[in-house]
């Protein structure tokens, strides 16, 4: 087993200190440590010290446009965290929550890989604290309570044709999409057509993850609209009177989890919204606390800096103020082939003009970061068959358009493989940066999504379905114009469709849908196609799944 480079196999043969230590380490006292078992514990914010003059610094970590197989943006975290921490410097790292749809589906968890990876992954990656089951439940009491105020009279006059929010689950499953619920006699409840979305993309778990406390949590779930009357106003939580129960269900779960990584690096792990139809980043208090805590946190944003950062800066960091001091903009070799025309059966290829093609793809990137005023820094995750020479056309474009960028081997070295990388960045993050935001919220609606699609994407412009029209017009007739917008989009293209690599630039935006997410606080844009509930593929990873006799996972990836 010594040589299995399994990412659980590693993960089982990593040494793990009890959490009580890590928790030590990392300055927190004992009273607010609660402890799930021997490697876990939540932390209670509102027991910390403090440290509002001079809270740590933001590391955030986000990419080019992926490859399917991503770039590996949480194995960056981990290992440059471990990196900082091995310099000297007091890290916190802070990632999302895998969810576990997707983890049985295609993708395989969300705890880093090889050498960087956070520990306990088998436990981080199942049921870990409970969260996931607690915004699944809060979600669903409101929707029990729905049904039950339309089965009991619907004072509110609920259309039961407009209600836009859903019942969830954590799991892939496709034929939950459309569902009729009420059937059976008049005591079973009102029929209506409805359907499921997976936990991870509800709005529940956006608020849980842009609340800034147990005050602005119940506060942002009241303002959740869950369909409009037949007067076709909005009914929001606050009008059905849920918001206090819900956040009852969530005042353990809304405290961050501690746990650590193989190098030793406190770590919280908490909150795990997609990237697409929401922000797609850790809670805003596990970021928060880990500034209370440590002078620097690495933290990731989904996807790259089109969508992650973009919405890091726009919608996070406005809300809960933790700015990034600088943006690790993670590339690799393959992915930059990828963007130079080579096909996936290829990319293992040494191809050095492939890789010198595909760096408009990550000028764009970087000059992305820039407009926020904050200084990138290139992290190239290495992997086994890149060659010197194709990284070496990485490292040559950034010197000569003065970026700092770093060839890091975090899957393979671990911290160790991030030495550069972690000079690289703190370096960066002496330099005072003039962070702003891309917009400002009182423009109006359109004029953000323009403002994002030409500067972010390089597109040309944006067209709205009729569709998206008419919510556009109840936008502004119900003054939801003041809030961010949140543009669900590919992940593998600056545009709207997945084929077009590198910067295809030029390009007219197609806006399907816009869909108003009061408590969160934004509107999603839709373009393209997008599922809230994702389905299996042919061959799911649960199938290579087990567990042994001892009870140690088999097949985690
Ligand atoms: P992202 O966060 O960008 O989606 P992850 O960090 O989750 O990506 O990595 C995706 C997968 O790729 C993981 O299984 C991880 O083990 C693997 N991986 C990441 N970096 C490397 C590397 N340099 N070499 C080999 N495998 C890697």
């Amino acid at each position: 087993p010594g040589t299995d480079m399994s990412d659980l196999s590693i993960a089982s043969r990593a040494v793990i200190r009890p959490i009580s230590e890590i928790a030590r380490l990392a300055g927190i006292p004992d009273m607010a440590v609660e402890s799930y078992g021997r490697y876990k514990a939540k932390v209670d914010p509102s027991l910390l010290a403090a440290r509002k003059d001079r809270p740590g610094k933001v590391i955030l970590v986000s990419g080019m446009s992926p490859t399917p197989a991503g770039e590996g943006k949480s194995t960056m975290v981990v290992g440059l965290g471990d990196a900082l921490t091995a310099a000297g410097s007091k890290t916190m790292i802070a990632l999302r929550e895998p969810s576990v749809g997707p983890s049985f589906g295609m993708k395989g968890g969300a705890t880093g890989g090889g050498y960087s990876q956070v520990l306990p992954m088998d436990e981080i990656n199942l049921h870990f604290t409970g969260d996931f089951h607690a915004i699944t439940s809060a979600n669903n009491l409101l929707m029990a309570l729905v049904d039950n105020h339309l089965q009991q009279g619907n004072s509110l006059g609920i259309d039961p044709q407009r209600i836009t929010f859903k019942r969830v689950t954590d799991m892939n499953d496709r034929a939950l999409r459309h569902v009729v619920i009420g059937l059976g006699s008049v005591t079973d409840g009102v029929p209506r057509e409805t359907g499921f979305e997976i936990t991870a993309a509800s709005e529940v778990m956006a608020v849980f993850c842009l609340a800034t406390g147990l005050t602005d949590l119940r506060a942002r779930l009241g303002r959740m609209t869950i369909g409009y009357s037949y007067a076709k106003a909005p009914v929001t939580v606050d009008d059905l009177g849920a918001a206090g129960a819900m956040a009852l269900l969530l005042k353990d779960a809304i405290k961050p989890n501690l746990v650590q990584t193989i190098g030793g690096t406190p770590a919280f792990i908490h909150g795990g919204p997609f990237a697409n139809i929401a922000h797609g980043c850790n809670s805003a208090i596990a970021t928060n606390t880990a500034r209370a805590l440590a002078d620097v946190v690495v933290t990731e944003a989904g996807f790259g800096t089109d969508l992650g950062a973009e919405k890091f800066m726009d919608i996070k960091a406005r809300y809960a103020g933790c700015a990034p001091d600088t943006v690790v903009i993670v590339a690799t070799v393959r992915a930059l082939k990828m963007h130079g025309g080579v096909t996936k059966d290829e990319l293992g290829k040494e191809n050095v003009a492939a890789v010198r093609d595909g760096l408009p793809n990550l000028a764009r990137h970087v000059s992305n970061i820039k407009k926020f005023g904050v200084q990138p820094v290139i992290g190239i995750n290495q992997f086994t068959l890149d060659t010197k020479a194709e990284l070496a056309v990485v490292t040559q474009w950034a010197q000569a358009h003065g970026v700092e960028c770093a060839v890091a081997d975090v899957w393979g070295q671990g911290g160790q493989g991030a030495g550069d990388l972690a000079s690289a960045v703190l370096r960066t993050i002496e330099e005072p940066s003039n962070y702003a935001e891309l917009y400002e919220l009182q423009l109006p609606v359109e004029e953000k999504i323009s403002t994002v699609v030409r500067e972010m994407y390089g597109a040309a412009g944006v067209e709205y379905s009729a569709k998206a029209k008419r919510v556009l017009e109840q936008i502004h007739a119900n003054g939801w114009d003041q809030l961010p917008v949140c543009i669900a989009k590919t992940q593998y293209s600056f545009s709207d469709d997945p084929t077009l690599l590198g910067d295809p630039g030029g390009f007219t935006l197609q806006v399907r849908e816009l869909i108003p997410k009061t408590g969160a606080g934004f509107i999603v844009a839709i373009t393209g196609t997008l599922t809230t509930m994702p389905g299996l593929p042919k061959v799911p990873a649960a199938m290579h799944m087990d567990v042994d006799g001892n009870g140690n996972a088999v097949g985690l990836s």
